[in-house]
């Protein structure tokens, strides 16, 4: 442990707490360390895995209200978006606590003999995430995974390691053996990195940019690693003109600037179908105003501050002086990394603001004249996360979801990412898919064992 970090809260610029990072060295017997718990935490009955992860998600769901403040600190997450993600995480924890007892392979009928499969766990599995959701992006990864039987190395964001810190407490707490679960703060060029590179890693779960996602799958490539990738997004809010209107522009700033627009699912796009432009904006207006963003720890905040002083400097240069603003909302004079939710009217659908992950709460609206000319328009990005469709015509629904390329779709709807479902992206925005029944057996290889019947 060579250097150090400062904690600062991005509501307050205030220094909370200086944590120690991982040096290569730290790493390394960290990594040791989870390869000789896995050949215990292997063995562990399917039943007493189950029973412990259970107990897991309890300790989580005894801390919930510790954990969500944290966030807040740490993050600038408002506390009702920080309780639910202290929730999320105890509800995955307690969803993959039945799949040690379920994690069935197959009898295949063949001549001579008997053929079964078994679904082994890899090793040490090796969990990257981001700083934009510390806690649920963290236990998506980890929680199939310790299920499955691999143990995990987990490297939080830089700017955000505490949620994650205490995460690995309370599994200690709950009686999940010494290094099944570890925690290490570090920087990505050292610690990721060496997930990455070190042999005894035997995959690695990466959330964050595509930038740094095609590094690590390099990296990965070097070594016939398994990875999976959940990356950026730009994702479209398409609405047509039969949608119930009102309900469309009320809940669009939601799906855009929730956690200020720091979201990979943010509906940064919206497309909205030209005879209904107008009508949508004075609507859209009325609710951008009163998007309420304030300090985060207040009950009442709908939006907090950006993570930090880099992040706003990068979401501003996506809105110079001579921006096409249509509107923008309000937020917090004084200390904190605040930037108010914009909405932008790009003239030209080659206009950056359409293309790139602006990561703030920033947002572009264009028309659209058809189905065919929504769907191509959607289509137009590297990206293909999720998105949301709004009509009353079923039909429709259904053809417009078919025809976007993107892994989560909602419909009337702006949810992304529900436990019990599959989550992750198409083209630039992954390899993958997280979440949902088949989640833990993406952290295991398949073996195929065959038992001759003949008589000798
Ligand atoms: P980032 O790519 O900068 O960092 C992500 C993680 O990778 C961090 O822990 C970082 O320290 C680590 N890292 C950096 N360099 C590394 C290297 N060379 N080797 C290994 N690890 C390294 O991303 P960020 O800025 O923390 O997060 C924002 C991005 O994450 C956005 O693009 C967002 O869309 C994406 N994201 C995607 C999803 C999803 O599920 N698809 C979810 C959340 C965020």
């Amino acid at each position: 442990m060579t250097a150090t970090y400062d904690v600062i809260n991005p509501s307050t610029e205030q220094v909370v707490i200086t944590v120690d990072l991982h040096d290569e060295a730290a790493t390394d017997a960290a990594i040791a360390r989870s390869r000789k718990a896995f050949e215990t935490w292997r063995g562990v009955a399917p039943g007493d895995r189950a029973r412990l992860l259970r107990r897991f998600a309890e300790v989580v769901d005894s801390d919930l209200e510790n954990l969500a403040r944290l966030e807040v600190t740490n993050s600038g997450h408002t506390i009702s978006n920080a309780r639910w993600e202290a929730g999320n995480v105890r509800d995955v924890i307690a969803y993959y606590s039945g799949a040690p007892e379920r994690l069935i392979g197959q009898q295949i009928p063949v001549a001579d003999g008997l053929d079964v499969t078994f679904h082994e766990p890899l090793g040490v599995v090796g969990a990257i995430v981001p700083w934009n959701f510390p806690m649920p992006i963290a236990s998506w990864a980890f929680a199939p995974a310790l299920a499955a039987g691999n143990t995990v190395v987990l490297k939080p964001a830089e700017l955000t390691p505490l949620t994650a810190m205490r995460l690995a407490q309370l599994a200690l707490d709950a009686g999940i053996p010494e290094d099944v679960f570890q925690v290490l703060p570090g920087k990505g060029s050292v610690v990721g990195q060496r997930f990455v590179d070190h042999p005894d890693v035997a995959k690695i779960v990466f959330t964050g940019s595509t930038e740094v996602g095609r590094q690590v799958m390099a990296g990965c490539a070097a070594r016939i690693k398994p990875v999976t990738l959940e990356l950026g997004g730009k994702s479209a809010n398409v609405v047509f003109a039969d949608a119930d209107l009102e309900q469309a522009a009320a809940t669009a700033p939601y799906a855009v600037f929730d956690n200020a627009g720091q979201d990979c699912c943010a509906r940064s796009r919206i497309l909205v179908q030209r005879s209904a432009y107008d009508r949508f904006m004075e609507l859209f207006e009325t609710a951008v105003k009163g998007v309420v963003v304030t300090d985060p720890g207040e009950e009442r905040a709908e939006m907090g501050p950006l993570i930090s002083a880099a992040q706003r400097d990068q979401v501003s240069s996506y809105v110079p002086d001579d921006a096409q603003v249509a509107f923008r909302g309000s937020a917090p004079d004084g200390a904190g990394f605040w930037y108010p939710p914009t909405v932008l009217a790009p003239a030209d659908l080659a206009d950056r603001v359409l293309h790139e992950e602006i990561f703030g709460p920033v947002v572009a609206v264009v028309t659209f004249d058809d189905e065919a000319d929504a769907i191509r328009i959607a289509n137009d990005s590297v990206f293909g996360l999720s998105g949301s469709i709004w009509t009353r015509d079923v039909g429709r629904a259904i053809r417009v979801s078919r025809g976007i390329e993107a892994g989560n779709l909602s419909v009337n709807s702006h949810s992304s990412v529900r436990y019990w479902t599959p989550f992750g992206g198409f083209k630039s925005s992954g390899l993958g898919r997280e979440l949902g029944p088949d989640a833990p057996f993406a952290f295991t290889e398949t073996k195929n064992v065959f038992i001759s019947t003949k008589e000798s």
